[in-house]
């Protein structure tokens, strides 16, 4: 079944699934914020953050599932970013062979990113995303006046995804951003939909040709080699690392793809005024050794998802070791 997206408030999630039909899965951060607009629905509540993500966590909500007697017609609604609708959608992929379930993100990464592309899914030890499945939600529900109320880093953490949306898809999109900066920063929210909706068309679009990610989905890895690196090293939230490796895709793009310098200019001054750092801390040789370790890496060569102009993706295998005799990550 197709995925069904909303672009209304909260307050209306009753009218895909009535409060008696369905349960929510979400965390203490979100129960605080939006007491009243879950009053309705029987609610499975999480621990916030990442170690959530968990089998420990999955085997809470079957527990909880049995006990509210949930079966093949109750639909499981995960509202939260993107801890809580990874693990959501697992469990309702595997409650009972699948029961129905749906999405309301409420991080800006969850919105354009995690909610889309149907992967579901836990960690197991400190493996990340070891168990899970691809299956497509019933719904989503996207209320930018989520973003309200969400801590500014994860704010800005998701900024960093939709400005890799507009730099490697849509020109337009990126000279949208690029003009509304203080606007985006001030949480508009018809500016905010509008921009999502973008970045989950783009996204869908994607993910409807490629599912299984064996070719264009890889494309959506844009900044996140070095990235993913850097996130492992410094700890850093998931964004501010996607910030530096697109920095470092950019110019690694200038020497492999034909860049001109000008877009990495433009793609650097976006990121600072949005507060994103777009260079690491980390002795370079570090961020080398640990990216011969990613799992993307082809024999001796990995595949860095670069740019030819802004919406111009392409994908150049690249020695590691050469990636530094160039350019400051
Ligand atoms: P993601 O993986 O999408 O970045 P997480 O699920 O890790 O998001 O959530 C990040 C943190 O932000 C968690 O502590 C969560 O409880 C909190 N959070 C998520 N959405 C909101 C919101 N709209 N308002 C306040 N806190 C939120
Ligand atoms: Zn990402």
């Amino acid at each position: 079944m197709k995925t069904q997206f909303h672009f209304f408030s909260i307050d209306r999630l009753a009218e895909i699934v009535p409060a008696g039909k369905c349960i929510v899965i979400t965390d203490k951060n979100i129960l605080f914020n939006y007491e009243q607009q879950l009053s309705p629905f029987t609610k499975i509540v999480l621990e916030a953050g990442e170690e959530e993500k968990s089998f420990e966590s999955l085997n809470l909500i079957i527990d909880q599932l049995i006990r509210h007697e949930a079966d093949k017609t109750t639909a499981l609604v995960g509202i939260g970013g993107g801890v809580i609708t990874d693990i959501a959608g697992f469990a309702a992929s595997i409650y009972m062979r699948g029961i129905p379930f749906g999405f309301v993100p409420t991080t800006l990464l969850a919105q354009v990113d995690a909610s889309i592309g149907g992967k579901n899914g836990v960690n197991y030890d400190h493996f990340k995303n070891l168990l899970g499945v691809i299956k497509q939600p019933d719904f989503i529900l996207i209320d930018a006046e989520f973003l309200k109320t969400l801590p500014e880093t994860e704010y800005r953490s998701g900024l960093a995804e939709i400005v890799k949306y507009g730099l490697i898809f849509d020109k337009a999109l990126f000279n949208l951003i690029q003009k509304n900066v203080k606007n985006i920063l001030e949480k508009e929210k018809e500016l905010l939909e509008e921009i999502i909706h973008r970045c989950m068309d783009i996204k869908k679009a994607i993910v409807e040709k490629d599912e299984f990610e064996a070719n264009e989905r890889k494309i959506l890895n844009f900044g996140h080699t070095i990235g993913h690196a850097i996130e492992r090293i410094e700890r850093i939230p998931h964004g501010f690392a996607v910030s530096i490796g697109m920095a470092a895709a950019c110019r690694l793009s200038e020497a492999y793809a034909g860049l001109s310098h000008d877009v990495t200019f433009q793609l650097t001054d976006l990121l600072i005024k949005f507060g994103l750092p777009v260079i690491s801390k980390t002795d370079p040789d570090i961020i080398l050794s640990n990216l011969k370790m990613d799992k993307k890496k082809r024999g001796e060569v990995i595949d860095f998802i670069l740019i030819k102009d802004i919406g111009e993706p392409i994908i150049v295998p690249i020695k590691p070791e050469e990636i530094l005799s160039f350019q400051r990550i």
